[in-house]
């Protein structure tokens, strides 16, 4: 009989009591291990974990310790080496590129900390571009492109290129752009890895309107207690494994906290971001 790691795991880890309902997010004995030559990585090593639609998630873990390969598996970018990924009840963990492309593309919505926006391209383009992937028609494109800039609070930056805006504001971008084909799961592998504090703490303010007014279950990684205070439930890595998993007590809001943090000032940025 083989013995699954959740039979090892120390008291930490508890399933918090209140999940009704279906898991979206379902990993069962997941292992990835990245072999590069004649070395083999063991990135993560048997994790099964449940997550349920509308949670918001903060997973935290050294360097190394596997946060990103998990959010690969996740968000269908990647595939579990061993184990069961299933995802709104559909197994993905042995579905074809193109199909986990497609499923990626209706369900989930992924944030980077680079922003990764193209930089020859407007704002608004920006955006736009999963809806092109997803074949809707032109119109349709530019309404929701301009109703996801709406809803992150850039409007009326639709027309600048990403070096005309400030960090936050690519962020924003990139967040209205994981946002336009309208998913149920947004992932976010350290959003506020290259952002100031107040800033860090606009992009939580969104995250947790997104969570809590649209329903969007959102899974972020941070290395940083603060803001994985942010969330409901803080998950923590280590050596590929999971070590602890816990409810947040005493969880933060960042729209009672953003009007205690000294203002940068938008302009003073955008001055910053020209001069770059
Ligand atoms: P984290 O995001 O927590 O820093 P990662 O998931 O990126 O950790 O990495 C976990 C382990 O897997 C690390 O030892 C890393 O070097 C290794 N790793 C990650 N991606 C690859 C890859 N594409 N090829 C080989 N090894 C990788
Ligand atoms: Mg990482």
């Amino acid at each position: 009989m083989i013995l699954t790691d959740t039979m090892h795991e120390p008291a930490a880890i508890r399933q918090p009591a209140d999940r009704n309902g279906q898991a979206v997010i379902h990993l069962e004995s997941v292992h990835k291990t990245y072999y590069l030559g004649e070395v083999q990585v063991h990135a993560l090593r048997g994790i099964s974990l449940e997550i349920h639609e509308g949670e918001m998630v903060a997973v935290m873990g050294a360097s190394g310790s596997g946060k990103s390969t998990l959010m690969n598996i996740v968000g269908c970018l990647d595939r579990p080496t061993k184990g069961s990924y299933q995802l709104a009840g559909v197994d993905v963990s042995n579905m074809t590129k193109v199909e986990l492309a497609r499923i990626r593309n209706s369900r989930i919505g992924f944030v980077f900390q680079q922003f990764n926006l193209l930089s020859r391209t407007s704002a608004l383009e920006n955006v736009e571009l999963p809806t092109i992937y997803a074949g809707l028609p032109p119109e349709e494109r530019h309404q929701r492109a301009r109703r996801a800039l709406e809803q992150v609070g850039l409007a009326d930056r639709a027309h600048h290129h990403p070096s005309q805006l400030s960090g936050g504001q690519q962020q924003r971008v990139a967040i209205a752009r994981a946002l336009v084909n309208q998913p149920s799961i947004l992932l976010a592998d350290e959003p506020t890895g290259n952002l100031d504090s107040r800033t860090s703490v606009e992009v939580m303010d969104i995250f947790q309107r997104l969570n809590e007014e649209h329903g969007i279950t959102v899974v972020l990684v941070t290395h940083e207690h603060d803001i994985a205070s942010y969330a409901k439930r803080n998950l923590e890595f280590r050596d590929g494994k999971l070590r602890r998993d816990v409810l947040v007590r005493d969880r933060m809001m960042a729209r009672d906290i953003l009007p205690t943090m000294k203002s940068v000032g938008e302009e003073d940025e955008e001055e910053q971001a020209r001069e770059r």
